[in-house]
């Protein structure tokens, strides 16, 4: 009796130091399996969202060579971001086409601005933000130069407004001394709004506009460079005048681009952002009252703008 006692308690204690050595021993085990299992896990995760992250930047840069979208993407972008001036992006998304400055069903309007950056670009975007319109700024390599007026050519797009290209130099002589000399000058003025915005922009409009007597050469030598870029070049139909050499009142200047715009179907207006033209900015206000009031539909340049030509390439060109 007394020996099978002793038997049962030497069989508990084996029993019990084994269970006391195994049981870490298979825990060990089995949790690094599960480790292993962790790691193979995010192994694969992180492969996967390399792969994703490859896929969105090949769909981005897919979008840059075509221009447009990715436009339209690094504005709703920019615009998410760049929240802290009080207005926030869900607003701005909610924000229909008549808080931009008029109503959906009205006549499109689209403003531009030619010349900028200059003096007065701040004060243009401000009243354009007064009245929540949004505009197209054709910008020069005049903000290059200049400190001061560098910082416009992203705060033009930050405030959800359109950026293109006025050639960097203006000078007519040099842009249209040859097709080599327009190729240079375009290529300034691309790089430098990239470089500035992130944009690579599909709008051109020529110094002159396309139906210029300046050029020595004809329009038909620079067209194709554009195109070759999938670039497209835009005129005007309403032309109020605010450039030319007898300098109108901001008075003339509202007349004339209401008047110009009762007239068209779509009105694609130019006005000039430079340091001469003040009267510009003094009848921006009452323009874009008058333009509300006739219920138009004001809308920055973007793909579906009609395309206004002054000079059109023949057939056979
Ligand atoms: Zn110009």
């Amino acid at each position: 009796m007394e020996l099978r006692r002793d038997k049962i308690i030497k069989i508990i204690s084996i029993a019990g130091i084994a269970a006391i050595v195994l049981l870490p021993l298979i825990l060990s085990v089995f949790l690094a399996f599960k480790l292993m299992d962790i790691a193979k896990a995010e192994g694969e995760m992180s492969a996967r969202i390399e792969e994703l992250s490859e896929k969105l930047e090949a769909i981005e840069k897919k979008g840059m060579s075509e221009g447009i979208s990715v436009i339209s993407t690094d504005k709703d972008t920019q615009m998410a971001s760049s929240g802290g001036d009080g207005e926030n992006a869900a607003v701005r998304e909610t924000a229909s086409r008549y808080d931009t400055g008029g109503s959906a069903e009205g006549k499109k309007v689209y403003i531009t601005f030619d010349d900028g950056p200059s003096v007065y670009t701040g004060e243009i975007l401000d009243i354009l933000k007064k009245y929540n319109a949004k505009a197209t700024f054709f910008v020069c390599g005049t903000g290059e130069e200049s400190e001061g007026l560098k910082q416009y050519y992203k705060r033009i797009v930050d405030e959800g407004h359109t950026i293109g290209m006025h050639s960097y130099s203006h000078v007519y002589s040099d842009l249209y001394y040859s097709a080599e000399s327009f190729e240079y000058d375009l290529d300034k003025i691309r790089n430098l709004i990239y470089n500035e915005t992130g944009v690579a922009t599909p709008f051109y409009r020529f110094p002159g506009g396309s139906g210029n007597t300046v050029s020595t050469q004809d329009m038909s030598v620079f067209i194709p460079i554009l195109y070759a870029g999938g670039i497209e070049y835009y005129d005007w139909n309403v032309y109020p005048g605010d450039a030319s050499r007898e300098q109108h009142t901001a008075e003339e200047i509202v007349s004339n681009t209401l008047k110009g715009v009762d007239k068209v179907d779509t009105a694609v207006i130019v006005l000039h952002d430079t340091g001469a033209k003040k009267s510009t900015v003094d009848a921006l206000p009452e323009i874009l009252e008058g333009l509300r009031e006739r219920d138009c539909n004001i809308l920055p340049f973007d793909e579906d703008t009609p395309v206004i030509h002054q000079y059109e390439l023949s057939e056979d060109e």
